[in-house]
């Protein structure tokens, strides 16, 4: 049986703007105040594990001890069939330093070369954290193709290059309204809703 979120307020245990405004967005209708790490100014950890959700715990609990309030993290990414699961947890890093997504997106194209293997698909683990040291974690995943060049202005990341499955606009194209009803993190976030929030 999974902790039930009763608290009025959270910590987002995230600094990429991009995560903030579709967690917010989703965590809206349940009247949460929401609080980011980077308002806080928390400071943003290593991601030294090598899963998805082994990330999501050490970002979720070294916020919920920072901030001594529930905290809700996301580690995400991308990861490609024909080039073994990369970058999975390394999508942020493959945009250097400079978080260029561009990088990030030609070095996918580059790699991929002309293996017709173009399926891909967006991974995400949500922890939600107590300062006691109890989470709960969930794992979301979108399947679908990449597509070149990149096409469309919305989202954030990777979101140019991948079409999910049944569609056919990027989720760079796509309302944001659309892909936030489909997206991994959608799937994750509704794991987490039915656990931990529709009893509290
Ligand atoms: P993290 O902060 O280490 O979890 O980085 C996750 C990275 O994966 C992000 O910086 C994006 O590059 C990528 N990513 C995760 N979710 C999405 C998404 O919804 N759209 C596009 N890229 C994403």
């Amino acid at each position: 049986m999974a902790r039930s979120f009763t608290e009025p307020k959270l910590v987002l245990a995230t600094h990429n703007p991009g995560k903030v405004v579709e967690i917010a967005a989703l965590l809206e209708p349940f009247g949460v105040e929401v609080v980011s790490a980077g308002e806080l100014g928390l400071p943003e950890p290593e991601e030294t594990e090598a899963t998805f959700d082994g990330n999501a715990r050490l970002k979720a609990h070294a916020a919920a001890r920072a901030a001594n309030l529930p905290a809700l993290s996301d580690d995400s990414g991308l990861a490609v069939s024909g080039l073994d699961g990369a970058p999975g947890i390394y999508s942020a890093r493959w945009a250097g330093p400079g978080k260029d997504f561009s990088v990030a997106m030609a070095r996918v194209e580059t790699e991929l070369g002309d293996n017709p293997d173009r399926s891909a698909h967006f991974v995400c683990a949500l922890t939600l954290a107590w300062p006691d040291g109890h989470d709960e974690t969930f794992v979301g995943t979108v399947h679908g193709a990449l597509t070149f060049p990149p096409r469309g202005e919305h989202g954030f990341g990777y979101d140019p290059i991948f079409v999910a499955k049944g569609h056919t606009q990027t989720f760079g194209e796509m309302d944001p309204a659309q892909k936030h009803a489909m997206s991994h993190r959608a799937d994750a976030f509704s794991q987490l809703v039915a656990a931990c929030f529709e009893d509290a």
